[in-house]
């Protein structure tokens, strides 16, 4: 097993994330995926948590199912919302137990139609810091280059940001489609004396719907030149898809151009969309 914090500081890492299924199909699409992806040599793969609840075992069964039976190395999501902080040690004590040695500390986004009840813990920092209590974990924190959309100012989401950081090994971005964002929250870090490393989260455009969709929800903007770009082959599946991974791609070349630290590829479970990126952008096994 390697920590995340000593694979960024031999250098450049790419990440590839994944999400529990909820029926057999979609497990078959994420194995398949996993199967294919692997042999790119992933720096590592993380397996995010549902805030709901339902699939919060399965993150557990996959990430310690991709340790123990294939070559990468994986990371946990853990969320604060909807858990005591009794429960949440418990999660962080069978990942240390089971060899787990990364772990994404997160706020977390319960959904809206579940009355579940508050967590304890009310900031994912706070969540570092029990993580770290627990184990000898590297631990990651998520950052929003588009301001948290439920963050008073910007700013003020610049510097809790800074501070979460400053208690974590790195940070991993909230998608976006224009690389200032991500080049405007780095230096912000920088001037609040945070340089640890921010790994830009790729979201390719593959589909006009679902990217809508999720651009509202995380508060990423989706900029009119490539709803454009998007829209004028919205006939064709295959061209949209197209458009997508080629921006994906640009946007990918701007980002490791200006110096970021790597790439972390939001997979959607499936291979295709991030293995053309990965190959457009020249990257091999090893990655560095
Ligand atoms: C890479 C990545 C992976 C993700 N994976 C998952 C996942 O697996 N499961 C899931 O449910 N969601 C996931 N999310 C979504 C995430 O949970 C949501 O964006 C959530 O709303 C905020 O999470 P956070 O960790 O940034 O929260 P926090 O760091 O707790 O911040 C939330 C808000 O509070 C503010 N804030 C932070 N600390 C303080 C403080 N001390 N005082 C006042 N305000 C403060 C911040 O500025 C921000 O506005 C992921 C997001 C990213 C970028």
């Amino acid at each position: 097993m390697t920590k995340i914090a000593e694979i960024l500081a031999r250098g450049r890492s790419f990440s590839f994330e994944f999400f529990p299924p909820r029926t057999e199909k979609a497990e078959e699409n994420l194995r398949q995926a996993l199967v294919e992806l692997e042999p790119l040599g992933p720096s590592y793969v993380s397996v995010t948590y549902g805030a709901g609840g339902s699939t919060r075992e399965r993150t557990h069964d996959i990430v310690v199912d991709i340790l123990r039976n294939t070559s990468m190395t994986p990371m946990a999501h853990l969320t604060c919302c909807a858990h005591t902080r009794a429960e949440l040690v418990e999660v962080i004590e069978r990942y240390r137990e089971a060899g787990i040695e990364n772990i994404l500390a997160l706020g977390g986004d319960p959904p809206a139609d579940l009355d579940l009840p508050p967590g304890e813990l009310h900031y994912s920092a706070e969540l570092v810091d029990l993580i770290r209590e627990h184990g000898d974990f590297s631990v990651g924190v998520a950052a929003h280059p588009e301001p948290h959309p439920k963050s008073p100012t910007r700013e003020s989401d610049r510097y809790w940001t800074a501070q979460k950081l400053a208690r974590a090994d790195f940070a991993i971005t909230q998608f976006f489609f224009d690389a200032r964002h991500y080049f405007e929250l780095v230096e912000s870090l920088r001037s609040h004396g945070v340089d640890k490393p921010v790994l830009p989260g790729i979201m390719p455009a593959t589909s006009i719907s679902s990217i809508k969709r999720m651009s509202e929800l995380q508060g990423s903007e989706f900029p009119t030149w490539l709803a454009e770009k998007l829209h004028a082959v919205e006939d064709d599946p295959d061209a949209v898809w197209r458009v997508g991974v080629d921006e994906a791609t640009k946007l990918g070349q701007e980002l490791l151009d200006g110096g970021a630290p790597g790439l972390h590829f939001y997979t959607l479970n499936r291979s295709p969309a991030t293995r053309e990126i990965f190959i457009g952008l020249g990257l091999r096994q090893g990655a560095a």
